[in-house]
């Protein structure tokens, strides 16, 4: 299948096109290593990717460097078998505002399906730059679902989120029961990209499913704004852990690897337009997940009880009945493994990565 993965240099794309060329498929690639979080992160995760086409084919980084961590994600099985199935990888750096370049692209694949990843992510910086996230992730979907009309894409995935549900106390989640009450310019973005994708389906019938995870994490997750990588980060550090508030808030963390069996589910299966939940059912208070990183770092840590940010809800929490049912989507991956697994890569990584700041 000739498939589309936009924000294939971030954390779950590179994930994703990894999975997708050692099945077979022939992906192109598409992000504009935007320099939220530091651009040589993104190379690594482009040269992984091309690692699992062509065991020579390094654009940035070296063998010694990329061969560990490419070999270690091996171990952990979530790139299957290593039998070549001739799978084809392509890279373009390219912004998702930028119309010509995206048009010229699909005129020129003719792609089956599109995994539309690249967004703006983080929640809390986007309340300092609420215009930023409106455009790319609001005006760049526009861009992919218009085009995907056009050139007659018969599936689109699109990356939603928890953060939909807003701060709602009805647990466990399920997917009719947004009120359209977000509390983050991420969020609010995320739910517009939902009803876009519903009116582009309305209208022109293109297939589209919109899934929404569930705060994905596992080896090499985007360092900056997610909680697991600060927390691991700064126990490596010997810094006391931030937590927000009281240590009550909870979130149904989803290793990746799971995130991306449900996204290739997707991809598989044309289901007219669909909401579905990717996440663990099984949320984890801030508390214990301080224990789980002691647990993983062998080592006693301090923590620092922040002011919870406006943009944080009490907890997030997946209802998975509808994934199980459509898409067979079963998480594996609990806590303790997804954590010690993260803390295993990062200790494997070069040096400019341990020392990130900011994370
Ligand atoms: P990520 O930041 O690692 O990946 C997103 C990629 O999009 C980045 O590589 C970035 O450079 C690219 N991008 C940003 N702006 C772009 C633009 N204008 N043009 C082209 N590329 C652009 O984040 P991720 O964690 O891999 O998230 C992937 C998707 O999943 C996002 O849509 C995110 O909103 C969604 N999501 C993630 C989580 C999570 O916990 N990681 C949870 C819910 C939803």
């Amino acid at each position: 299948m000739k498939i589309l993965v936009t924000g294939a240099a971030g954390f779950i794309g590179s994930y994703l096109c990894r999975e997708l060329v050692l099945r077979g498929d022939d992906v192109t690639g598409y992000d504009n290593f935007h320099e939220y979080y530091p651009r040589k992160c993104k190379e690594f995760n482009v040269d992984l990717i091309n690692l699992s086409e062509d065991s020579k084919k390094l654009k940035f980084f070296s063998h010694e460097e990329v061969e560990p961590i490419y070999e270690q994600l091996s171990k952990y099985g979530n790139q299957k078998d290593q039998e070549d199935k001739g799978g084809k990888f392509e890279f373009i750096e390219g912004d998702i505002t930028n119309f010509e370049l995206l048009e010229s692209l699909f005129e020129n694949k003719k792609f089956d399906a599109v995994v539309h990843l690249a967004a703006m992510a983080g929640v809390p910086y986007s309340i300092k730059k609420p215009r930023l996230y409106t455009t790319v992730n609001i005006d760049g979907t526009v861009n992919l679902l218009n085009l995907s009309v056009e050139n007659k894409v018969s599936n689109f995935i699109f990356a939603s989120s928890s953060s939909v549900y807003g701060n709602t106390k009805d647990v466990p989640f399920s997917e009719n029961k947004v009120e359209n009450k977000t509390v983050s310019p991420y969020a609010a973005t995320k739910l517009a990209g939902e009803i876009l994708c519903h009116t582009f389906h309305h209208n022109f019938g293109l297939p589209i499913t919109c899934l929404r995870f569930f705060t994905v994490y596992g080896p090499l997750q985007r360092p900056y704004g997610m909680v697991i990588q600060r927390f691991i980060n700064q126990a490596l550090h010997d810094l006391p852990l931030t937590v927000y508030g009281d240590g009550s808030m909870a979130r149904d963390y989803t290793y990746v690897s799971d995130t991306v069996s449900g996204i290739i589910a997707a991809v598989d299966k044309k289901l007219g337009y669909e909401i579905i939940n990717l996440g663990n059912s099984s949320p984890i208070k801030l508390s214990a997940l301080v224990e789980e990183i002691e647990k993983a770092l062998n080592k006693r840590v301090e923590v620092d009880h922040l002011d919870r940010p406006s943009t944080e809800v009490d907890i997030t929490y997946a209802d998975i009945s509808k994934a199980n049912k459509i898409l067979g989507y079963e998480p594996k991956i609990d806590i303790t493994e997804g954590i010690k697994r993260q803390v295993e890569v990062l200790m494997m990584m070069p040096e400019w990565y341990r020392d990130m700041k900011n994370v």
